[in-house]
């Protein structure tokens, strides 16, 4: 017993040097990192979860949810989002791009653990063979991708699992009314052959994300009454979906009505609200669960009156320091949130993106002053850096969970703001040359999920 704990003790010392040996070599590999909270996604989840797990009808079962870990689980790294999802109670996850429903199969995300659902196949050049060998429900929209996965589950003599994806107004993916009689002959024959298993009707909605709209909230009804619609339609062909799903994460927020048997949401696993004209993470109860730092490189002094990078769109209204934050568009710092006070010579007022910089007068919020450049760009300091205190290589944060009221950290809301964006392109543009790492993984995760990460990767 007590050479159980000692050993615990000393594992666990042993881990925490190793954590932050991983740290260290993650900064003098690259001035940037992305640091991911795998316990706020966890438990962004679980707040998911709880919420679908309310207000259900008499004899309703509790819909399931979907981790959607598409894009690189939005920019957060597909395998740890994905893990962190089912650790949170996620029992489904979703891609858009195949191959990233084969990586969460390849790192050994079984069937038995979760389905998955892939949605953004072409007909002639995916690998449905692939998808239907590694139980991988697959979205069929059209009749080309119905025929080619047909044939592909005739070869390998198993059935496919297919999502009927309807088009009830979004205009993207999916079978129109219009088409749907064709599709539905074509199902019904491939289902009685046997080749595929109709399993899933789902559709997307356009705005969801704006409740405050009375045109928008219109615009979303007239899909869900599509939705029914076609559910009609699949159930007189004799083909009656068990599992419908049409909830983002703005509809599973405030849509209770539309949660059928599983829902879909994305951001929220991430911790940002879809829109913030539906409030922001706290309203939620959700989390930010990325964090994105850099360490300063040249801090300087300058005159009143330098230009500032390229086109001299930012002048210095005073004498003051300036820094080098080494990361740039080509790491996916929007040139869009470059900051101005200048066009020509005219005087200009353009709030640059937020830079949370620690000074001996406690934090500050200061802004990109010019344009940002392709691996750097520059900020005012407002302030002499000698008696800031602020040196080269300190590290400063771009957004982050914005923790804290008087200076809270910006969040990736703000980036959006000044770079006239959302925070899905914020999180899911950060280039693949700046390092992810990841906290909190031995309280999330079992040793055989940590054992499915990189270990370099652990901090
Ligand atoms: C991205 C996506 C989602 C998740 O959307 P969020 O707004 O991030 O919740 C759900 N369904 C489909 C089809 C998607 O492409």
């Amino acid at each position: 017993m007590s050479t159980d704990l000692s050993n615990a003790a000393s594992n666990s010392a042993s881990n925490a040097a190793m954590l932050e040996a991983n740290y260290a070599r993650a900064l003098s590999a690259y001035p940037g990192q992305v640091i991911v909270d795998l316990k706020a996604l966890r438990d962004n989840m679980r707040t998911l979860v709880e919420r679908v797990s309310q207000d259900l009808q008499p004899g309703q079962n509790a819909p399931e949810v979907m981790g959607v870990v598409k894009a690189d689980g939005y920019g957060h790294g597909l395998i740890p989002s994905a893990l962190a999802a089912l650790a949170g109670g996620a029992t489904w996850l979703g891609t858009a791009q195949p191959y990233e429903a084969l990586r969460l199969r390849a790192a050994g995300i079984d069937s038995s653990r979760c389905r998955i659902l892939t949605w953004l196949t072409s007909a002639p050049t995916t690998r449905f063979a692939d998808l239907i060998t590694a139980d991988i429900d697959i979205s069929v929209g059209s009749i080309d991708s119905l025929d080619a996965v047909a044939l592909a589950a005739r070869n390998l003599a198993k059935p496919a699992r297919v999502h009927v994806k309807v088009d009830t107004g979004f205009g993207r993916n999916g079978f129109t009314p219009e088409g749907f009689s064709a599709a539905l002959e074509k199902l019904k024959q491939y289902a009685s052959e046997g080749v595929i298993e109709v399993i899933g009707q789902w559709s997307h909605l356009a705005v969801a994300d704006s409740p405050d709209v009375p045109e928008f909230v219109d615009a979303t009804d007239r899909q869900i009454k599509q939705f029914h619609e076609f559910t009609k339609r699949m159930s007189e062909a004799g083909l009656a979906p068990k599992i419908r799903h049409l909830a983002n994460t703005a509809a599973t927020l405030n849509r209770p009505e539309i949660r059928f048997e599983l829902v879909r949401p994305g951001i929220g696993l991430y911790g940002y609200e879809p829109d913030p004209a539906m409030g922001d993470s706290q309203t939620y109860g959700l989390q930010p669960a990325m964090t994105l730092q850099a360490q300063l490189g040249t801090v300087k002094a300058v005159e009143e009156g330098h230009g500032i990078s390229y086109g001299r769109t930012y002048l210095t209204p005073n004498n003051t320091s300036t820094a080098i934050v080494p990361l740039g568009y080509a790491d996916g710092i929007l040139r869009s949130a470059s900051g101005f006070d200048m066009q020509g010579a005219r005087h200009v007022d353009k709030q640059g993106g937020p830079v949370r910089v620690e000074t001996n007068e406690g934090a500050r919020i200061l802004n990109v002053s010019g344009r940002v450049c392709m691996d750097q760009f520059i900020v005012d300091l407002k302030g002499d850096a000698a008696e800031l205190c602020v040196r080269e290589g300190d590290t400063v944060t771009l957004f982050g969970p914005g923790r804290g009221v008087e200076f809270a950290e910006p969040t990736a809301d703000d980036w959006a703001e000044a770079a006239g964006t959302i925070s899905y392109e914020i999180m899911t543009g950060i280039g693949p040359r700046v390092p992810r790492l990841y906290r909190n993984a031995y309280e999330v995760l079992s040793s055989s999920d940590i054992a499915k990460l990189d270990a370099k990767s652990l901090i």
